[in-house]
């Protein structure tokens, strides 16, 4: 049956085509922009093509972050000569004032050393974050969830000793000119005051670097145009497939729809979208009736606010349904790797017997691990929640950049991993756990 079920995704497969027009025909998707409204009108059309008999709109009020005007980030080297470096604001940052900030920068390579130097040294410049991806990890995963906080909470743990600024080296595998931006949160418990923050790529910091060594006294004018407005109307995306036999048990399989506006979103999170909708044409196209109800969710503002896996959770309870499974891919579209499974039940056990079902079509591991961002709130209310893993060795190569393209995307690496999903889907509702 597997067999047969990779000869549909390896011959028939919508899913390239699918991610195709996401990625290239609607604009950039971000929560709350018309490019995220035309990518629900899609995701349902998709949905219905795919053969859900019904298909939902899950409403939920999203954030609304634009990012304006292309940020400049210069400084005048010692000879007077202006460089400008590739930066780009972090989602829900303020902007700069329009004539921007003009202040000393401060190298800052950790938050002990951010808390020695202090008020004295830090008030009035501009802290430059300079933390690097530690590679000795096997994963990229690991390296950038160990780093990522810095993005995250650095600016309010900077403005606490009165920076005016903060600016992080793109959380990127490679050396590169893309900055890579990504979610910041401003914690008022650290700090009331809230600064700009913006990420530079990984050779614009490099270059930053070297014109701080040559002179320590190196302004720096950053100017950002970003804004948050009102919240907007969103929504999540939910086609189904009614189970015959345990109609309200629901085995759940998706990604998220935003993606972040530089780029296509292709990898994060095209791909678990369009794979997500795909298992939906697998059970319709070879015929399977699905015992539960088979579901594909495409998930609203996973990147600034998890507003679309709130709303999810709490219509969940509202209505009292019953997940037997959650399943997320938000890894990037890349060949297939392993699997994780986080449940208290006996789901873990019982995927580890289908390791060598799966072990043909390249699945090497299966660990008790989390899931993606989407699913995760699930878990609380007892669901086995599954993470698809690819192989994300380039994924941080691309991840939240003007350069996670569709042409960064292999169509047999694609199809193989939405066949594993598939396969695991059918085996969650065929063999039960
Ligand atoms: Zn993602």
């Amino acid at each position: 049956m597997l067999r047969k079920i990779f000869d549909y995704y390896l011959i028939q497969s919508n899913c390239y085509s699918n991610l195709e027009f996401l990625s290239t025909k609607i604009e950039s998707r971000l929560s709350g922009s018309p490019g995220a409204e035309k990518a629900v009108s899609w995701a349902k059309k998709a949905l219905y093509e795919a053969g859900a008999d019904t298909v939902y709109l899950q409403p939920c009020m999203v954030p609304h972050w634009v990012r304006g005007k292309k940020e400049t980030c210069t400084v005048n080297n010692i000879q007077n000569k202006k460089i400008s470096f590739n930066v780009c604001a972090l989602g829900n940052s303020i902007s700069t004032n329009p004539d921007g900030i003009t202040a000393k920068v401060i190298e800052v390579k950790s938050f002990e050393e951010l808390d020695s130097l202090g008020e004295k040294n830090i008030k009035g410049k501009i802290v430059f974050f300079n933390v690097y991806f530690d590679h000795k990890h096997l994963t990229t995963g690991t390296c950038y969830g160990e780093k990522v906080t810095f993005r995250y909470s650095g600016p309010s743990k900077a403005a606490k000793y009165g920076a005016l600024a903060s600016i992080v080296r793109s959380m990127s595998s490679i050396n590169n000119d893309f900055p890579h931006t990504g979610v910041m949160g401003y914690d008022t418990s650290i700090c009331k005051t809230k600064i700009p923050a913006c990420a530079i790529s990984y050779s614009g910091a490099d270059e930053l670097l070297k014109e701080l060594k040559l002179n320590k006294e190196l302004k720096l004018t950053l100017k950002m145009s970003c804004v948050m407005l009102e919240k907007v109307l969103s929504y999540n995306v939910v086609g189904e497939i009614k189970g015959h036999t345990k109609p309200n048990e629901i085995i759940l399989a998706g990604g998220h729809l935003d993606a972040w506006d530089n780029g296509q979103g292709a990898h994060d999170d095209g791909a678990g979208v369009v794979q997500g909708i795909e298992v939906l044409a697998m059970f319709k196209k070879l015929n399977i009736a699905p015992h539960h109800t088979i579901r594909a969710v495409a998930f609203m503002n996973e990147e600034n606010g998890l507003e679309g896996a709130r709303a999810y959770f709490e219509d969940t309870k509202k209505n009292n349904l019953k997940h037997i499974a959650a399943l997320e891919s938000d890894a990037g579209g890349f060949s297939p790797r392993g699997i994780s499974v986080d449940t208290t039940m006996g789901a873990f056990k019982k995927t580890l017997e289908w390791k060598q079902l799966l072990n043909p079509y390249f699945v090497q591991y299966i660990e008790k691990e989390g899931s993606g961002a989407d699913v995760s709130p699930l878990r609380k209310i007892g669901v086995p929640i599954i993470g698809f893993q690819p192989d994300g060795q380039r994924y941080f190569d691309y991840h939240h950049t003007a350069d996670d393209t569709f042409d960064k995307i292999n169509k047999r690496e694609l199809d193989l991993s939405a066949g594993v999903i598939g396969s695991l889907i059918y085996l969650i509702d065929h063999k039960g756990w």
